[in-house]
């Protein structure tokens, strides 16, 4: 069984992070959505409520699974039988930062290899710090997130 994990902070996770999931899941036999937890970053959401939204978020995708982890990714991939990591690039700033983080997960084990999609047109714009400072900003952006997002923004 191939599996992947895709991990991000997804704080919170967004229509560009779902479509990136949906095309994993056609060349993975599972993917889990990893949660990474950074405490050097400040976020929006706790762990907890990333963690939900994204479970409501995928309850169609069969093959989807969703946890939370501290550590390093590569670590948590090899203890979950996944030999993939999965991550996505939106513009040049993007691969200069996953090139970065392709290198040290290779440090640390090269027996996991990193796979990346690229942003659908219509999705490189956005991110979750897009979608917080439009939110904030009275924009609507019920087309740029999943409904368990808005629910609780
Ligand atoms: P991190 O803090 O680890 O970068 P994010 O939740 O911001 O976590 O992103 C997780 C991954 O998803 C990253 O590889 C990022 O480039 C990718 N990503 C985020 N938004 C999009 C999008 N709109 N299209 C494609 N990939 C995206």
């Amino acid at each position: 069984m191939k599996i992947a994990i895709y991990p991000g902070s997804f704080d919170p996770i967004t229509n560009g992070h779902l479509d990136i999931l949906q095309r994993a899941t056609k060349i993975f036999d599972k993917v889990i959505v990893l949660v990474a937890i950074n405490s050097s970053k400040n976020h929006r959401f706790t762990v907890e409520e990333r963690v939900q939204m994204i479970k409501e978020a995928t309850a169609d995708i069969p093959n989807v699974e969703v946890d939370s982890s501290e550590g390093l990714t590569v670590k948590y991939a090899k203890e979950h039988g996944a030999g993939t990591l999965i991550r996505g690039l939106r513009a040049v700033s993007d691969f200069e930062y996953e090139f970065r983080l392709a290198s040290a997960n290779e440090f640390a084990d090269a027996s996991i290899d990193m796979v990346f999609f690229m942003a659908r047109g219509d999705k490189t714009f956005i991110s979750s710090s897009a979608i917080i400072e439009l939110y904030n900003n009275g924009v609507d952006i019920s087309a740029l997130v999943p409904e368990s997002v808005i629910k609780r923004l």
